[in-house]
């Protein structure tokens, strides 16, 4: 070969080459060669960084109608979503899927303290009557968590408001007896009926009150403002919210008949996004249930699943799903491809079924088996609009139960299977009120699992791993050389973002290797 002397020629030279190093998706993937891959399986090439990370853009849909600002949802599993991990995992941009293994009137109540958590207007605020005392007005705070309360001349809205109970005017009062008018303030900041919700704000700020009642010409309530929402506003700029100010909440809901009504309870309670949970989700159950909440609830966006073909999306697409789930057998807690010897690597899986629904729209959710950053970019690479996660979240502060310290002396929190003996024990103890019915049907007389219960190590709280988590895909977007979501998947389809398979010793290549000993921090 003759050397090129000028170095000038290099990006001309450069086009002599009928295609971009590495492979195009569709070769990378093509089982006929290599058989089925997941995540660990390949790497996205580098490409040519032209901004800075923080420019990245990781909006995307989760569902037709509702979009994210992270792509990051959590699992509903019972060790891993309820309020309190919904709560924060919408403030932090995702959603979390708040699980129905518990009965229903919990669930709806768990659906309604995420969308009472945060307000622009609250339209239907807790107000009491003059003849309230100290005493109901601490019970109430008990139950609902704030204690702010208008008091108003009939104990309702549109009644005539006169005045405010605070968690301070009740805190030391001991007379319990006496009523609320003895306690509450009555010199009020209030805005007139048709102030917007940036006025509003405003006053809330220069009053610096905590609360500020709406009122109109009347003097009749109408609507409450509450100052720790501006301040939420201000710490939480990527949260995920519906047009009220409140965030946005998902909850999942089995096929089984008996589940209409705990959905019922899950609408009233607020909730915009409802999963159908079945382990295999092309069945003639789920395809009733989507079709019935689509015509039954159709201010509420469904998510089908779970689905690792064509096929199964096809079914599920025509049924009326707004969004999909896709993963059988990858999750990490998962016997499911051992035991049943049903199911898809990963990787295949996303490609598959995310690339199908695209022609239709259909937001995909790559779930399960992702066991770090790398694997979440992938899970996006190849088509999902967002990523699912059980274990990676489960041993986070606002997962449910608490921490223990392990035989070995590590902080644990317990993780299992929705499908685990372990789960389907507890489900016949609270009776047939739970749900949980992704695996086991009443019916089976021997109930085989397909999951096991374990245990993950404390990750501290998801309000620092969920930023490493957005700010890592940031940087590695930077890395592929496209600026949003929108673009890597534009990207991976033209050819022009490409992948490179890796070979075992690859894989070991790109762990740490060859350290006489080391400590893996993830984040600073
Ligand atoms: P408080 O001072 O005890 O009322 O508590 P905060 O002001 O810290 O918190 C009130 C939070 O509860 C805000 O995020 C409100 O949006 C939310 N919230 C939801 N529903 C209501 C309601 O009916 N009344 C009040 N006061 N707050 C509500
Ligand atoms: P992880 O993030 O832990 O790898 O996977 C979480 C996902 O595993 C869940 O979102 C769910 O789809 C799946 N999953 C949860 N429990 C079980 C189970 O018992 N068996 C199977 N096959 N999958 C499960």
């Amino acid at each position: 070969m003759v050397e090129i002397q000028d170095y000038t020629k290099a990006l001309d030279i450069l086009k002599e080459y009928s295609s971009g190093d590495g492979l195009h998706v569709d070769t990378l993937l093509d089982s006929d060669k290599h058989g089925a891959l997941t995540y660990n399986d390949f790497l996205v090439l580098p490409g040519s960084i032209t901004f800075p990370a923080s420019e990245v853009s990781l909006e995307t849909h989760v569902t037709r109608r509702f979009t994210l600002k992270a792509p990051l949802l959590s699992s509903p599993m019972d060790t891993v979503t309820e309020h309190n991990m919904a709560i924060h995992m919408a403030l932090l941009g995702g959603l979390g899927v708040i699980h129905n293994n518990c009965p229903a009137d919990d669930q709806a109540e768990m659906v309604r303290k995420v969308k009472r958590y945060e307000n622009g207007f609250i339209l239907d605020p807790a107000v009491l009557s003059p003849t309230a005392t100290v005493a109901d007005a601490k019970q109430l705070k008990a139950k609902l968590g704030f204690g702010g309360f208008p008091v108003t001349e009939k104990g309702t809205l549109h009644s005539k408001l006169l005045g405010i109970v605070t968690s301070r005017d009740i805190q030391f009062h001991n007379q319990l007896d006496d009523p609320v008018t003895a306690v509450m303030s009555t010199e009020l900041v209030t805005a007139p009926a048709g102030t917007t919700l940036a006025e509003a704000n405003e006053v809330l700020r220069s009053s610096k009150k905590g609360k500020l009642p709406i009122v109109d010409q009347d003097g009749s309530l109408i609507s409450l403002l509450s100052r720790s929402d501006l301040m939420k506003n201000i710490y939480y700029p990527l949260a995920s919210k519906v047009q009220s100010k409140q965030l946005l909440c998902a909850a999942a809901v089995s096929t089984h008949e008996v589940d209409k009504i705990r959905l019922q309870k899950l609408v009233d309670a607020g909730l915009d996004i409802v999963v159908v949970d079945s382990s295999q989700g092309h069945s003639l159950y789920q395809i009733a249930m989507i079709k019935y909440i689509k015509q039954n609830f159709p201010q509420i966006d469904v998510i089908g699943g779970n689905i690792v073909t064509r096929e199964q999306a096809a079914a599920l697409i025509a049924a009326g799903a707004d969004g999909l789930r896709i993963g059988m057998g990858s999750g990490s807690a998962c016997i499911t491809q051992e035991v049943m010897a049903a199911g898809r690597p990963q990787a295949a899986a996303v490609r598959s079924v995310s690339s199908f629904a695209a022609r239709f729209g259909v937001p995909c959710i790559a779930d399960g088996g992702v066991q770090n950053l790398g694997h979440i970019v992938k899970g996006l690479a190849l088509g999902a609009s967002t990523v699912m996660m059980g274990s990676l979240l489960a041993g986070t502060t606002e997962s449910p139960g608490d921490y223990f310290v392990s035989n070995e002396g590590q902080l644990v929190k317990a993780y299992r299977g929705m499908g685990s003996v372990a789960v389907m024990e507890d489900k016949t103890k609270s009776g047939s009120n739970a749900g949980a019915s992704r695996y086991f049907s009443e019916n089976d007389k021997i109930k085989v699992a397909q999951g096991v219960a374990g245990s993950v190590v404390d990750r501290g709280s998801i309000t620092q791993f969920v930023p490493y988590l957005v700010a890592g895909v940031q940087h590695s977007l930077q890395d592929i050389g496209v600026q949003s979501l929108d673009a890597l998947r534009d990207g991976v389809n033209n050819g022009q973002v490409r992948f490179e398979m890796r070979s075992a010793s690859a894989q070991t290549e790109g762990n740490v290797h060859g350290l006489h000993s080391h400590e893996k921090k993830l984040y600073a």
